[in-house]
């Protein structure tokens, strides 16, 4: 495996639509090994989400955490899922806002309006039809990646930029939010 290097905003790959991946493909060795290149890449910048235009493959390919909240008092858990020409649906019309950042728009925050609850359906990695239900945080996690496939950045969906923060001053100003 191998960590990839991240498109930063101006490199016109993060603003082109990306096209479909067909089951033959998604079996391919290279696009396997793809998929784990993103998880790793993900893992060492410490995102909790990549889509493949990040990593300059213009597929429709993103992996996304997902936290699975137990009732119990284990902590929450992790569990990495790759989502293939991904379809979502906003489920309601309740609509929240919250913060995010970009790896490819590094050292700020920002506060985007997402769906509180969506509905993805997606090939997995193997090629076969999945559908999930999301809300909280890692629907808000999914609807950011898979914008990327639409060439749109969270910067984008912003109602104003009067958030638009460093780190440094998030941790100071915001982080108690
Ligand atoms: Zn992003």
């Amino acid at each position: 495996m191998s960590i990839l290097k991240i498109a930063r905003m101006g490199n016109p790959v993060l603003r082109a639509k990306a096209r479909q991946l067909d089951p033959a493909e998604i079996r391919q060795p290279a696009f396997q090994k793809l998929i784990d290149d993103m998880i790793e890449t993900m893992n060492e910048y410490r995102g909790i989400g990549l889509a493949a235009p990040q990593v300059h493959e213009q597929v429709r390919l993103v992996v996304v955490g997902l936290q699975h909240d137990d009732d119990d008092d284990d902590e929450s858990q992790t569990k990495i899922v790759p989502l293939i020409n991904p379809e979502v649906t906003p489920v309601g019309s309740d609509i929240v806002e919250g913060w995010e950042g970009c790896l490819s728009v590094p050292e700020v925050r920002g506060r985007v309006p997402r769906a509180a609850a969506i509905r993805v359906q997606a090939l997995d990695r193997r090629g076969k039809r999945i559908e999930i239900a999301l809300e909280g945080f890692p629907a808000r996690v999914t609807q950011h990646e898979t914008d990327h496939l639409d060439g749109i950045l969270f910067i984008d969906r912003m109602r104003s930029l009067d958030s638009l923060t460093y780190l440094d001053e998030y941790a100071r100003f915001w982080a108690k939010d």
